[in-house]
């Protein structure tokens, strides 16, 4: 029997062209995605099922997935016997507290018999346990912002990212339960092939989240001046250096983390490097 790898991912919504353009990068073409339950790639064992999110850790849980990738909100609030193996860098957002402008908020004490509506009902009563504060729970499944406007509640705890629905709709932000983003998660009892394949996979992920953190550096450089300008880039053993054409310079290439991308740049100016080239690394494996 050939093994093959199942992951579930989003069926449409904020996860569904990250999760399927990470695919992509790690060279695993899909067959044919618009409008499929699953579909199969050609090139590597894996074979897609498309869900609602909120569905994807109890599949994984139950093994009719073997993988999936999903929120972290939503993989803390189901609870499931699922593991997270990898963060994916996107669908990045919080789940926070946010109550009508213009109220105060003194401080969590003063939600105490609060009626707070949310789709996160496990998430915020942990939270509210953990800090001592009774408040009433109303969940709801979507659109939990209109919740004050239409008296169903005085408070929301719901996703923000940019916090533009939360201002549309006279909310303010107060505080935040959790930090979330996407994640890989796998089922916790996979045989050692789907093991084999899951590291295959996790082998490419990674060299493709490396990749977008970092970035390729060609400079110029007076001889004079290599040794401090090498001492700014440590590349990933020690930079490349090979004569110009002209004499007395030399051409550094190296490699960039994108947290310090700027500051180095401004000291390898400031250093004497001159003509500065930065390129995109498609993968990075090291
Ligand atoms: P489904 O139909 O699959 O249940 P959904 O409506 O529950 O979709 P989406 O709104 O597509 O879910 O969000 C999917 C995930 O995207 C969220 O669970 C969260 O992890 C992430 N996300 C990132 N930013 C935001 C945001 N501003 N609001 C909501 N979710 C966000
Ligand atoms: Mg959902």
């Amino acid at each position: 029997m050939i093994m093959i790898l199942r992951i579930a991912i989003q069926k449409s919504g904020r996860l569904y062209d990250d999760s399927v353009a990470l695919l992509k990068e790690c060279g695993i073409d899909l067959r044919n995605v618009k409008d499929r339950l699953k579909t199969e790639s050609d090139n590597f064992p894996l074979e897609v099922f498309f869900l609602r999110d909120d569905d994807i850790p109890q599949y994984v849980e139950d093994a009719v997935a073997d993988i999936g990738i999903v929120g972290e909100n939503v993989v803390y609030e189901k609870n499931r016997e699922v593991e997270v193996v990898e963060q994916l860098g996107f669908g990045k957002c919080r789940l926070s507290l946010a109550i009508p402008r213009g109220t105060d908020f003194p401080g969590l004490h003063s939600l105490n018999g609060k009626r707070i509506a949310t789709s996160y009902p496990n998430l915020i009563n942990n939270f509210l346990e953990k800090n001592g504060v009774k408040a009433e729970i109303h969940e709801i499944s979507g659109s939990v912002e209109i919740a004050p406007g239409i008296g169903l509640a005085d408070v929301v705890c719901d996703l923000v990212s940019s916090g533009s629905t939360l201002f549309m709709n006279g909310l303010k932000e107060v505080e935040t339960i959790l930090q979330s983003q996407a994640v890989l998660v796998r089922n916790k009892k996979l045989n050692e092939s789907k093991l084999q394949l899951l590291d295959k996979l996790l082998f490419r992920i990674k060299a493709v989240r490396k990749a977008k953190r970092n970035k390729y550096v060609l400079l110029n450089a007076p001889n004079e001046k290599l040794k401090q300008i090498i001492s700014l880039l440590p590349g990933m053993k020690s930079p490349t250096v090979l004569p110009l054409a002209e004499s007395g310079w030399s051409s550094v290439h190296s490699v960039l983390n994108e947290d310090e991308f700027w500051e180095k740049i401004e000291q390898l100016k400031a250093a004497g490097a001159q003509g500065i080239l930065v390129v995109p690394i498609e993968k990075m494996v090291i």
